[in-house]
């Protein structure tokens, strides 16, 4: 990243001569400009308030920031007053399966123009042949990744609920260390799926160790979001502290109904730690719903080994019986009276249960709906393959105080989605378009400026892309026009195959991917690799 660093001095250098040079047609062009935005209103991405300039673009990069309307330019797009900020970069995704709909409308249609996948514990464990594979596959994002644990543990160690030989140890660490190597931003946990939850903190430090060497972050999807949320955040925080390196926390969240309104606690550990000098960042979606797998509600012991070893052990009665009492005790816990917050998103056995929450599809198949007959309708439906799933377990107020909150950035936790395709969260297609809408201007709950941060620049400080996220001439031209006034999410939990209105032009690497409601044919993106590829590859001397 030795260039890039070149290009943010001359960035900043060139913005304080900016404003001492304008008028700015004194200065004449050597060339024609690719692209020409006028008449916008920046929205920089720095959280500054907003400023009229004209935006020229040439090769990819943002060339010119001023009063540029008389420039030769090959095309210019007037903004009639708009917004023009940085594209959303959106840090924690799951599209290990972009290459197959490589337009990712869903998030262009929603301003995002880098995605960050490999969250949560699971990635693609070649990170070379992953980020690689945009050659053969030109994608209209760019694309980053972490190496994830999960996926690290379960090739070297398979599903077990155990913990690692020192040789298994050194394994894992060895293709974390080669992940780091190809272009890995660093390293993710999912510390309550299989095999992650089987992980202890100093398996975890171990490899996070190895991130750190290579200029890494630590991403987690903790082991607790609910009655023990506290203790999981304490976890986080130590993995960072021992291994030293910076700590993401995954959709920051309160999902027990017991700790609804804790927030001021929970961001509290969060504020601490950075008073202590600890670099703690966090991430949310802009719902009171999450969204993850049915199974991820039953005990962790059942699941060890994976469905086929868990069949096994429910075909005992008393094992079935174990985990029927020790799921309606967590039950009990998380402050639900029964599973009617439990909505399935995708089942693929019978798609008409899509939509349906636990509670009336036990009703429907069984003809009843207490409480032991959801569990035995949870665990028939995870033997016959599991469901995808949304939670209705959080507290407006919560979300609302995570969002204010300086270190939160703005992230969707969405895959790319195949328009009608099942019944999932409305996230992947409103997520950012939401809080434009909804939060900043009807709520008034956070400012425009602020909304824009939360997307561009503090993502890009986080995970090290340093030449985006903020509108600076040397950086990369991604660009998004919006109107702030009518800028709004459509997307619901019953609807949610809708894209968002107001966004009127998305551009990646200063190519227009998305205008006049149409994706365009432009594949863009880049690979965006972390520090640890130019590090281990010398001979590189420019990141894509
Ligand atoms: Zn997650």
């Amino acid at each position: 990243m030795r260039d890039a660093g070149f290009v943010v001095l001359v960035a900043l250098v060139s913005g304080c001569l900016l404003f001492a040079r304008l008028p700015a047609d004194a200065h004449a062009p050597a060339s024609s400009y690719d692209l020409l935005i006028t008449n916008a209103r920046v929205v920089d991405g720095s959280g500054n308030p907003w400023f009229r300039a004209d935006v020229a673009i040439k090769d990819g990069r943002i060339a010119r920031i001023g009063r540029l309307s008389q420039e030769p330019a090959t095309r210019t797009i007037d903004a009639h007053g708009q917004i023009l900020a940085p594209g959303f970069i959106d840090v924690h995704t799951h599209v290990e399966s972009i290459y197959s709909l490589p337009a990712a409308e869903n998030f262009v249609r929603m301003g995002v123009t880098t995605l960050v996948t490999g969250n949560c514990g699971t990635s693609a464990t070649d990170v070379g042949e992953f980020l690689g594979r945009i050659k053969e596959k030109p994608l209209a994002v760019n694309l980053a990744t972490l190496i994830a644990h999960g996926s690290v543990r379960r090739k070297v160690m398979g599903l077990g609920d155990r913990a690692p030989t020192p040789e298994e140890q050194k394994q894992m660490e060895a293709v974390v260390e080669q992940g780091m190597k190809d272009g890995a931003v660093g390293l993710s946990t999912g510390l309550i799926y299989v095999p992650g939850t089987y992980a202890k903190t100093d398996e975890i430090v171990g490899l996070a160790r190895v991130a750190a060497r290579y200029g890494g972050l630590y991403a987690t999807h903790m082991r607790n979001e609910g009655d023990k949320v506290a203790d999981a955040i304490r976890e986080s925080i130590q993995i960072g502290e021992q291994a030293g390196l910076p700590v993401e926390i995954s959709h920051f969240k309160i999902s027990n109904k017991k700790l609804w309104g804790q927030s001021p606690m929970t961001l509290g550990l969060v504020r601490d730690a950075r008073a202590r000098g600890l670099s703690v960042t966090v991430d949310q979606y802009a719902y009171t719903a999450s969204s993850t797998s049915l199974d991820s509600r039953l005990p962790s012991w059942l699941r060890a080994g994976g469905l086929e070893e868990a069949k096994k052990r429910l075909a005992d009665k008393a094992t079935r019986e174990r985990a029927i009492d020790e799921t309606r005790e967590s039950l009990k816990n998380s402050g639900f009276k029964d599973y009617s917050f439990a909505v399935v998103a995708s089942y693929d056995p019978d798609k008409s249960f899509n939509g349906k929450s636990i509670a009336e599809i036990t009703k429907q198949v069984k003809g009843k709906s207490d409480v032991t007959s959801q569990i035995e309708q949870i665990l028939a439906m995870y033997e016959a393959g599991g469901a995808g799933m949304i939670y209705h377990g959080m507290d407006e107020g919560d979300v609302k105080r995570i969002m204010q909150e300086p270190f939160t950035m703005i992230a969707s936790d969405s895959g790319v989605r195949q328009i009608d395709e099942s019944v999932p969260h409305p996230r992947g297609y409103g997520n950012n378009a939401r809080v434009l809408g909804h939060y900043v201007r009807e709520l008034k709950l956070i400012a425009l400026e602020d909304a824009i941060r939360k997307m561009t620049s503090l993502p890009a400080q986080t995970f090290g892309f340093r030449d985006r996220g903020l509108i600076r001439e040397g950086f990369a031209a991604d660009l998004v026009i919006f109107d702030e006034n009518t800028i709004a999410d459509q997307a619901t939990f019953d609807k949610p195959h809708q894209f968002p209105v107001g966004i009127s032009f998305v551009i990646v690497n200063g190519a227009p991917v998305f205008e006049n409601n149409q994706m365009t044919a432009a594949r863009s993106g880049v690979a965006l690799r972390g520090s640890g590829y130019l590090a281990s590859n010398p001979q590189i001397t420019q990141i894509h």
